[in-house]
């Protein structure tokens, strides 16, 4: 067993202050730090903060990713196929006409919510203290993941051949 680790199976009590979830993820999605809910998350269009300039909680630990585009295809493609759909069905435009509708739409909706998903990603990793939101944690690594292995055997004692 390592230095400081919990018995291996002991479920301790989390003393931790809260980081309630869904309030997070309304800050983070309203570019907002999820800690105080005053200081801006991005210092431009899609550049993470460091830190948040009101209270200083650190925000350069998130990892979103490709995660916030995913996501924002996902909201997006809703959006706009229905309406497509629904546009076809009532009035049967031409093909140029939904052209010259949905593929501007698709572009302009897709820069405007990609800042508000990445935001609240970023605000579910800090609410679930990810990948070193956690100021407890001493790394991002599973902890203890070979404490029940069996440890290195002694090593044997060197032969010492000299007369
Ligand atoms: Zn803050």
């Amino acid at each position: 067993m390592q230095d400081g680790a919990e018995p291996s199976g002991a479920y301790r009590y989390d003393s931790r202050p809260a980081r309630p979830i869904f309030g997070s993820l309304i800050r983070g999605a309203a570019l907002k730090c999820p800690a105080c809910g005053a200081g801006a998350m991005f210092r431009r269009y899609l550049k993470v903060a460091d830190a948040c300039p009101q209270c200083g909680e650190e925000l350069h630990h998130h990892r979103a990713d490709d995660a916030p585009p995913y996501f924002t295809i996902v909201i997006v493609g809703h959006i706009v196929v229905s309406l497509v759909l629904m546009v076809e069905m009532a009035y049967r435009p031409p093909l140029w006409l939904h052209a010259a509708l949905w593929l501007p739409l698709t572009v302009i909706l897709s820069l405007l919510i990609l800042p508000s998903v990445k935001g609240a990603l970023i605000a579910l990793q800090w609410a679930l203290r990810m990948h070193g939101f956690d100021p407890n944690d001493k790394g991002d690594i599973v902890p203890a993941f070979d404490a029940d292995l069996p440890q290195d055997p002694p090593r044997p004692r060197r032969l010492d051949f000299r007369p």
